[in-house]
């Protein structure tokens, strides 16, 4: 469990290993935002490129 909580990356995805949990928070210093489209056209194109399973 994180104990970080950064207040400027807000995030909803609880299954990463770097979710604060106890708020909707990511506990990483910094994230890369990534797409997995040629041309990002919608944020569906986008992506946490920091992202891990928890264990
Ligand atoms: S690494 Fe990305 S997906 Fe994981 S908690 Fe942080 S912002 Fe969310």
């Amino acid at each position: 469990m994180h104990q970080n909580i950064n207040p400027s990356i807000g995030c909803t995805v609880h299954e990463c290993k770097y979710h604060a949990q106890t708020a909707e928070k990511c506990s990483l210093n910094e994230i890369k935002v990534v797409k997995h489209e040629e041309n990002a056209t919608t944020k569906e194109c986008t992506d946490c490129g920091s992202f891990e399973k928890q264990n």
